[in-house]
């Protein structure tokens, strides 16, 4: 089976694609990428998610969450946020791959005050409840917040969970191994080799592959693209002496196993 690309975390419903989507999509689907895991930060864009869905159903897996930042970071997520968002998760949830992107960020001048930390936790566990209410796995979000953020959801009884863009020690990550969650790298991890010692010791079976399109791209200032998404490819393959090969093979694996209702969604695409 050629299982090409599944790009796990991407925001393909963010302004920065509104103008040339056409374009990014047709780079997207030449790159190989077989599906978009294309996850939300903020209620208004849930719209627009499931629009590109209908527009491209054979790409476009859509998730819903809440980010922990607000408002392209201005200000923490709280619970007032959650009355306009849950609705639709119950509203949509056949159309859901999973919740996402939710998380925590603890970045000291992101959540300055105790009360932003409180509110983020709080969010957070009430969209943990969610997933496994509508048993959906999650696409998390944790910055400066490493262990809290694995703590929070073994505590919570979650077992499927992609944790995105992880930047915590080893030590941490291979606790959330043991919890059975994944960890996916953007292809800003190339600029440098600060995460390669991150990326050794977190099992293949436990790796999967995203662009974070438009952030996170290989060069600071330029929109990042999902069909980047081989530069992560390479880099992985690199840094544990794999075949490129391999590595798409084998993510492509986990991610169907994380996310199952994109098997089905790529089941369709081949009959
Ligand atoms: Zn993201």
């Amino acid at each position: 089976m050629e299982y090409g690309f599944v790009d796990c975390h991407c925001h393909i419903s963010a302004r920065e694609f509104e103008k040339d989507l056409e374009d990014v999509i047709q780079r997207t689907k030449e790159a190989g990428v077989k599906t978009l895991v294309a996850v939300t930060e903020e209620v208004g864009e849930f719209d627009r998610v499931l629009q590109l869905q209908g527009r491209y159903p054979d790409l476009v897996a859509p998730c819903f969450g809440l980010h922990p930042l607000q408002e392209g970071g201005q200000r923490s997520v709280n619970p007032q946020d959650l009355d306009a968002a849950l609705p639709l998760f119950y509203k949509h949830r056949e159309r859901l791959v999973a919740i996402g992107e939710i998380g925590l960020d603890f970045t000291p001048w992101c959540a300055p005050s105790h009360q932003d930390r409180e509110d983020q936790m709080s969010v957070f566990i009430k969209q943990l409840s969610v997933a496994k209410e509508l048993q959906l796995p999650v696409n998390v979000h944790s910055r400066s917040a490493a262990k809290v953020t694995i703590e929070t959801m073994r505590e919570q009884g979650i077992s499927r969970a992609l944790l995105h863009n992880f930047a915590g020690k080893p030590s941490v990550a291979l606790e959330g191994v043991q919890a059975g969650f994944f960890f996916s790298f953007p292809p800003a991890v190339c600029r440098n080799h600060q995460r390669d010692k991150l990326i050794k010791q977190i099992p293949l079976e436990h790796i999967c592959l995203e662009t974070d399109s438009p952030a996170l791209g290989l060069h600071k200032h330029e929109r990042n693209e999902p069909c980047n998404i081989a530069l992560c490819c390479r880099h992985i393959a690199d840094v544990k002496g794999l075949s490129t090969q391999t590595v798409q093979i084998v993510t492509a694996q986990n991610a169907l196993r994380l996310f199952p209702k994109v098997q089905t969604h790529m089941q369709h695409i081949s009959l």
